[in-house]
């Protein structure tokens, strides 16, 4: 038999894992991959890396549908490998640990998000910000692991992940755990540059882009005590923006609603995914006001931005780029969303390659609110 049930410690593994592990400790491990870019998910199967002194094994139980990987799965933003197996935003629970953890404990809830290794030595990796690592942060999925013999990682439509406890989050028990993964990509991404923008009680903030990020966006610079404008560009999602707390919603596709705004906002936050045209928010900014962009259209529909706007209209402005967060201030993140009740909107669908279809197509069409969840416990 190629695989053995791990029923006690094995290894100096503390262990109460159902999962099989192989002859090499490699982990077999099973889930959802498109094998070329058009996407069409089927069943698949590959393994991880066995369980190191530092690692935890986690099983997973939620795995949220960002817009990124759509943007992987279909190649808008440069060539990929497939098969793929997308997923960065990841909760579930340790079944296994390495003898050296010290975080967590078998049984423990855990996330995942978009990175799961740096160099640690780095300038960026010592002030906490490993996405940013000089020597290139390893993604969950999509990556090559320099650290565990250059294994392409996959991500979280899978039942189980192998990860670094020190990459691996810490979710309180009392966590809504349906709604925890989009935390892990969009909870952080949106929380990031509020932070780094200093948003305030009072301070005037436009969320553009109200989606599975910014609707995240929304609810945290609402907690700060922000006037929240939000901009999309439909009709739909307008009583929800004003029932997650914003004061407006503007469909920019209604050129009237846009009268009136320029210099009015403090920070403006972008997550739009598809061509618009940054200048019209950089306008909406009051002197010293900052656009922070996280939204990233394929390269095909990516905007540009003319310096000549950030000089000559008079008002002196700031344009930042924000990618997730680092590890610190994605648990920081985590914490203050259990604490202040702030999670994602979800749609929990089954674990099945059509759903999962289905599901890209809703996000292309506009047609989720706000974040689909896949259940992993339900793969066959
Ligand atoms: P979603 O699809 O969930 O949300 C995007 C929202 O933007 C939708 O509500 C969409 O409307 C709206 N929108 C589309 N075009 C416009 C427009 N011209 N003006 C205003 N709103 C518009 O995507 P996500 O929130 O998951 O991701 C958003 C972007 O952020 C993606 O490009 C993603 O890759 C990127 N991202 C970046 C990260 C980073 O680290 N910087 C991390 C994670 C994601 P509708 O639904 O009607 O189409
Ligand atoms: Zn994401």
């Amino acid at each position: 038999m190629k695989t053995r049930l791990i029923v006690t410690t094995a290894l100096a593994l503390m262990t109460m894992s159902t999962f099989a592990q192989n002859n090499d400790g490699r982990i077999p491990a099973k889930g959802f991959a498109v094998f070329e870019e058009k996407g069409n998910f089927k069943p698949y199967e590959f393994t991880r890396h066995a369980v190191g002194d530092k690692d935890i094994q986690i099983e997973i139980l939620y795995a949220g549908i960002c817009h990124s990987d759509l943007h992987h799965v279909f190649a808008d933003w440069g060539a990929e490998e497939y098969p793929m197996v997308p997923g960065h935003e990841i909760a579930g629970r340790v079944v296994a640990v390495g003898k050296n953890v010290t975080r967590f404990k078998v049984g423990d809830y855990a996330g995942i998000g978009c990175m799961i290794g740096s160099c640690r030595h780095c300038e960026a990796c010592e002030h906490d910000l490993e996405q940013y690592c000089e020597e290139g942060a390893v993604m969950t999925y999509h990556g090559i692991d320099r650290f565990n013999g250059n294994e392409h990682t996959q991500g979280g439509y899978s039942d189980t992940y192998v990860v670094a406890e020190d990459f691996a989050i810490r979710i309180p028990e009392n966590a809504d755990i349906t709604k925890v993964a989009p935390l892990l990509c969009a909870g952080i991404t949106s929380y990031s540059p509020i932070m780094q923008a200093g948003v305030e009680s009072g301070d005037k903030v436009g969320i553009a882009g109200f989606g599975g990020l910014g609707h995240m966006g929304v609810q945290y610079a609402v907690s700060l005590g922000a006037e929240v404008t939000v901009f999309d560009i439909s009709e739909d999602k307008r009583e929800d923006a004003l029932r997650m707390g914003a004061t407006h919603y503007v469909n920019v596709n209604n050129p009237d609603e846009l009268k009136g705004l320029d210099r009015t906002f403090d920070f403006i936050l972008s997550t739009i995914p598809a061509k618009y045209e940054p200048v019209m928010y950089l306008k909406m900014l009051k002197l010293d006001g900052q656009l922070g962009i996280v939204g990233l259209p394929a390269f095909r529909n990516m905007p540009l931005l003319s310096v000549a706007e950030l000089v000559m209209p008079g008002a002196r402005r700031k344009v930042f780029g924000s990618q997730i967060g680092g590890i610190k201030e994605t648990q920081e993140m985590l914490d203050y969303s259990v604490e202040h009740n702030i999670y994602p909107e979800v749609e929990v669908i089954k674990a099945d390659g059509a759903k999962i279809d289905d599901a890209y197509r809703n996000v292309l069409d506009g047609k989720v609110k706000f974040r689909y969840v896949i259940d992993m416990k339900t793969m066959k």
